[in-house]
């Protein structure tokens, strides 16, 4: 991905005067690169709480007054509901479109849809991160690790879930690959990788994007009106 290095550099003049503001606030005699650091990884966070926030208010336009449901009948359009996820910035609350009312009896918030977003779930992006740090220690000491790199707390219920989920979207990719291999003769290349043991989650990106499309072809928020 491109990025406006003009742009970019205006927001870095912005945020000098965050964290000198933030600094002085401290009121420490010696600062060091290292609190500088810490200010600046605090705020980027904080900025990218908020820019994903105004990108998914912004990405949900205006309502329509009826929407088509994936069961091919009627959702009516209800309010903007408030949602959170948890990203990689940590805990993010937005308000969405969202339509209910079809027979079938599910709720629809297409922006949900659109960006393959579970709410009240941790994203994507995250689940990645959340697996790698709870294959290799305890989901204890996964949590702890994370808690360092993201700047905020995750559970070990949760370090353990999303690990569990991420091995088991691996296998299923493995076995769905491995089922076509055996009736191709293409899978020459993976036939090499699956000497890794499976259960160890260096496919967890494919696993992410496995859970990403999932969500899309669900059709759905998981929401009820
Ligand atoms: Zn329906």
């Amino acid at each position: 991905m491109k990025y406006n290095i003009e742009k970019i550099n205006e927001i870095g003049k912005l945020l000098v005067e965050v964290v000198e503001a933030a600094a002085n606030q401290e009121g420490k005699e010696e600062i060091r690169i290292g609190d500088i650091e810490m200010v600046l990884r605090e705020s980027l966070q904080a900025i990218g709480q908020s820019a994903l926030k105004q990108f998914l208010e912004q990405a949900d336009g205006e309502a329509e007054a009826e929407i088509k449901c994936s069961c091919g009948g009627k959702l009516k359009y209800q309010r903007r509901r408030k949602a959170t996820i948890w990203s990689v910035f940590g805990k993010v609350d937005y308000r969405r479109a969202y339509y209910a009312g079809c027979v079938c009896g599910t709720g629809c918030a297409p922006v949900d849809r659109r960006y393959g977003i579970e709410p009240g779930q941790v994203t994507a992006g995250l689940a990645v991160l959340i697996a790698l740090s709870g294959i290799k220690e305890s989901f204890d000491e996964g949590r702890k690790w994370l808690k360092e790199y993201l700047l905020f707390e995750v559970s070990e219920n949760t370090v353990r879930a999303e690990t569990q989920k991420m091995g088991k979207l691996q296998l299923d990719a493995d076995e769905e690959l491995s089922k076509k291999c055996r009736t191709k003769s293409v899978c020459k290349k993976r036939e090499h990788s699956q000497v890794a043991a499976p259960d160890i989650l260096y496919g967890s990106v494919d696993a992410a994007k496995v859970r990403i499309e999932a969500a899309r072809s669900a059709g759905k928020s998981g929401e009820r009106p």
